[in-house]
């Protein structure tokens, strides 16, 4: 079986971090900032970043509807952080103007474990993600507050909902491009080749 050609959104974010670990997961790994590059894969990264910018820029550069025709006609998508925000179909605090892709029907809410807490890893034990728990980074992370009846929660951390998956759409509130453990790329690299 060829490579998966797996994009990541280059508008803004951590993206050279996910190249990385998509290579290393095997995919042949894409930077993705204009509808004819997102022609070209198969399945998309939506990193970690600041998910009121990544709106913007995506409006700017007239990916919106692309993004929202692919991921409806079932192109794989993995949203970290900023990127599972932009996978919600409704945001709890929004930004004015801030809109979404969607494509899991749940509700998330931004910068969710608080101040306090802005920042920490945790392992966190992933359905489907074999060899124990992930490090997952959360920096200033989203969690899921409530999920439609089509959705499965992967994972959980400290009572709150922090991955999920509907069809071919993958989200955590955490980045696992930053730990050097890829097993969260291979698994989405998988949902990929499944997908042909
Ligand atoms: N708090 C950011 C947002 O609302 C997400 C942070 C991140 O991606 N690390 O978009």
């Amino acid at each position: 079986m060829s490579t998966p050609v797996i994009g990541v959104l280059a508008l803004q974010g951590d993206v050279r971090e996910h190249l990385t670990a998509l290579s290393a997961a095997g995919a042949e790994a894409r930077t993705v900032r204009r509808p004819a590059e997102l022609d070209g894969v198969e399945g998309l990264v939506i990193p970690g970043g600041e998910s009121t910018t990544m709106s913007k820029l995506a409006a700017l550069f007239g990916m919106l509807e692309p993004l929202r025709e692919r991921v409806r006609a079932g192109m794989p998508v993995y949203g970290t952080c900023a990127g599972m925000i932009m996978l919600a179909e409704k945001i709890l605090d929004p930004r004015s103007g801030q809109e979404t892709v969607g494509g899991i029907d749940m509700i998330v809410r931004r910068n969710a474990f608080g101040r306090q807490n802005e920042s920490f890893e945790a392992a966190v034990e992933v359905d489907g993600v074999e060899g124990g728990p992930v490090e997952g980074v959360f920096i200033r992370a989203p969690w899921v507050e409530s999920v439609g009846a089509e959705v499965r929660v992967l994972a959980e951390y400290g009572g709150h909902v922090v991955a999920v998956r509907q069809g071919n759409a993958l989200a955590t509130s955490f980045h696992p491009e930053l730990t050097g453990d890829h097993r969260l790329h291979r698994f989405f690299t998988d949902m990929v080749r499944s997908a042909r």
